[in-house]
């Protein structure tokens, strides 16, 4: 199978890359992939050093939004997984041009190539943020989409458009939505990697508002099993939730990692909530488990201590990245 993984050099991407790769996952054996990944100040090319001398990896650099460069790829793929995307929240709302112009239109490039190249089936990676807030229960797959942040609102918009595809043209496409993801290689501008690393140096910590936002966390691996069993199990033109079943308030999340690092509250600062901040995210995720087979495997607790372990060990990936972005706070 010939897949083509958009953003394979991000978070996310990259884990997909890797345990695809690596022999984890059902798309496996015999697996060519193609990563086409802009290398914004999000990706990494060396979260791909592990496989880098797999044959069956290729790395183009390039821009979703490129309709020459492409159109000049895909053909031949037998599925495009699309994971690139600008993703950080705070950075939307201080300018949400490039939201839009890659998750939007870059995403639109995508579609539109892979209809013209017949492209066998579009996995179309996103988030739980489409859906807004939430303050009791849980979303369904066909809850009406209310974004609250211009990150929310153009996968939202994006989602859509992938499904309209399937809707007018027929095309095989499936939309994934997930909750928040963490573990190794994400980028230290997001709260888990951002509080571990200031801990690590000796810093504060700043949290929003009272901490009370409620968020359901989810480790990468179990993220990209989900991904994997809807590419190869999923019914076109449909939506499925992953989810992770570990709902906690950031307030709890922080006083978690203080204790793993041994200090106190004196670490933190509260600070003025951000815009629009939503209070609660909840996916019903029912439907990837009863349909698919679909369970998280690894529990928060370990999966928490496993990435402050990496991180520990791991202080020549993010070092360098000091200076870009909220990370530099
Ligand atoms: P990330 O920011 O770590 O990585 C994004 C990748 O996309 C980077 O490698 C970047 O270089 C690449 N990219 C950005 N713009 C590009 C462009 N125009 N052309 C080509 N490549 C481009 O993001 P992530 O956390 O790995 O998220 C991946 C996907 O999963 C996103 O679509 C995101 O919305 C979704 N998602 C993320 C989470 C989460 O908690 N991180 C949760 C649910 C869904």
């Amino acid at each position: 199978m010939k897949i083509l993984v958009t953003g394979g050099a991000g978070f996310i991407g990259s884990q997909f890359v890797r345990a695809s790769l690596l022999g984890e996952l059902i798309s496996s054996p015999d697996v060519q992939i193609t990563v086409l990944d802009k290398l914004t100040y999000a990706g990494n090319i060396s979260n791909l050093d592990s496989v880098a001398h797999h044959p069956g990896l290729t790395f183009v650099r390039g821009d979703i939004t490129d309709v020459h460069l492409v159109d000049a790829l895909v053909p031949g793929h037998d599925v495009l997984v699309n994971f690139a995307a600008e993703t950080h929240v705070d950075r939307s709302l201080l300018g949400a041009y490039e939201f839009v112009a890659t998750n939007v239109l870059g995403t639109q490039t995508l579609l539109d190539s892979c209809r013209k190249h017949g492209v066998g089936r579009f996995v179309q990676v996103s988030t739980d943020e489409v859906y807004g807030s939430i303050e009791q229960g849980s979303w369904a797959e066909n809850q009406p989409l209310a974004p609250n942040s211009p990150y929310a609102a153009s996968k939202a918009g994006s989602d859509m458009l992938a499904l309209a595809q399937a809707r007018s043209h027929g095309m095989d496409v499936v939309v994934t939505r997930c909750s928040n993801n963490y573990g190794p290689y994400q980028f230290p501008e997001k709260l888990i990697p951002l509080f571990i690393t200031r801990l690590m140096e000796g810093r504060t910590v700043q949290l929003y508002g009272e901490g009370n936002n409620v968020r359901d966390w989810l480790h990468v691996s179990d993220h990209c099993v989900g991904i994997d069993l809807v590419l190869h199990h999923g019914c076109a033109g449909e939506v499925y939730h992953i989810g992770g079943g570990t709902e906690m308030t950031n307030i709890e999340l922080t006083g978690r990692m203080l204790d793993a690092y041994g200090v106190g509250w004196d670490r933190v600062e509260y600070v003025s909530d951000r815009a629009g901040h939503d209070m609660r995210y909840s996916l019903d995720y029912a439907r990837i488990c009863d349909e698919l087979g679909y369970m998280p495997s690894i529990p928060f607790e370990k999966g928490l201590v496993d990435t402050l372990d990496w991180y520990q060990e791991n202080r020549d990936w993010w070092s360098p990245l000091r200076g870009s972005g909220d990370f530099s706070q």
